[in-house]
């Protein structure tokens, strides 16, 4: 028998129920497709890209993204996907055995990293307005506190008051989760400039369309960037993941911007729509809606028997049962707000 870790006996892996379905609006990703230049550039990847290893810690595309965000690239960082700078700045900032602060509901990953790196999970329940709170969080005294705004999956935004008095108050960095920035009106991301302690991550996930390549990048100062670096490690993307986010970043960018204007006039629509069937969806910065509704899973399950998916959660903390749906080209929500109507009666 080999020896296991014994703090890893009760981690299970991340399974989203994963059902074939001719309508997916379960994960939150770009309904529209991928950018035409991200495309582009995958027809014309050169032999060189797949053979050889692409250069350590992706200086080019620390330029591309260097152009698109207007920080230099040493305040830039790059990861498998965002999940993996989160993963990587809890080990970068965090000792085994310290607590990391949460907010509740948010990120369900963030209970995963937290096991993985042997930290103590010390989840804060989001006020009734769905604001943080600041109070809460800094009683945790982690060194290490993790917000997202817009917030997966309650898509509301936090307010810029709370936040400058936590990152102001913390005893240590405040992990800024902007994965939906795009769908927002607005970013906290000048933080990282006028305060010491801001490290914010974003994706290639959602808005840019690239889920399956993924791109994620931090932003932060360059002294903080240093030191996630040294937990990342010199390749985290193919080579091919690349090339097809500095294409996207470079000349795809006009048309991530027009797709994610059209899904934000989808969840308009579908706040709308679903205000109309006497639902309660909360206000959404992102590129969903969350609606309460007693029972969801159940509705959630005879809605994919219509084909369409959508995410359930049960009991969620201050929510209740409620669905998650992603917001896309109009006739998607039509056929979800269609099966949702079906499933109800
Ligand atoms: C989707 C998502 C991410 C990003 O995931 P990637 O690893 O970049 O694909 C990060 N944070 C939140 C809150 C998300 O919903």
């Amino acid at each position: 028998m080999i020896r296991t870790r014994p703090s890893y006996r009760d981690i299970s892996l991340y399974s989203p129920p994963s059902v074939p379905c001719r309508v997916d609006l379960s994960d939150n990703t770009n309904l529209f497709g991928m950018p035409p230049a991200a495309e582009r550039a995958l027809r014309e990847i050169a032999s060189s890209t797949v053979t050889r290893y692409p250069i350590s810690y992706a200086p080019d595309l620390k330029q591309a993204l260097s152009a698109y965000t207007g920080f230099e690239p040493s305040w830039l960082s790059t990861g498998c996907g965002s999940d993996d700078l989160i993963d990587c700045s809890l080990r970068a900032f965090l000792e085994p055995g310290e607590p990391l602060a949460v907010p509740e509901p948010s990120f369900s990953m963030m209970s995963y990293f937290a096991k993985v790196n042997g930290l103590h999970y010390s989840p804060v329940p989001l006020r009734k307005d769905f604001d943080i709170d600041v109070d809460g969080l800094l009683a945790t005294g982690a060194r290490l506190i993790y917000v997202c705004s817009p917030n997966n999956p309650t898509g509301t935004g936090v307010s810029r008051a709370a936040l400058e008095r936590l990152v102001d108050a913390a005893p240590g960095l405040v992990l800024l989760d902007e994965a939906y920035v795009e769908f927002a009106s607005g970013s906290h991301v000048e933080l990282v400039r006028s305060r010491p302690n801001v490290l914010v991550t974003r994706t290639l996930s959602k808005a840019f369309g690239l889920a399956g390549m993924r791109v994620g990048y931090a932003i932060g100062r360059p002294e903080v960037i240093a030191e996630l670096e040294k937990a990342r490690g010199p390749y985290k993307h193919t080579g091919i993941a690349e090339r097809m986010a500095i294409a996207a970043l470079t000349e795809g960018v006009a048309w991530v911007k027009a797709r994610a204007e059209e899904a934000k006039e989808s969840r308009q629509r579908l706040v709308a729509e679903l205000k109309a069937q006497g639902l309660a969806p909360l206000p959404s910065e992102a590129n969903f809606v969350l609606v309460p509704l007693p029972g969801a899973p159940q509705v959630a399950a005879r809605m994919r028997e219509l084909d369409v998916n959508v995410r359930s959660f049960q009991g969620m903390p201050g929510v209740g049962d409620a669905l998650r749906i992603g917001c896309g080209p109009w006739p998607m929500m039509e056929a979800a707000l269609q099966a949702l109507r079906e499933a109800r009666r």
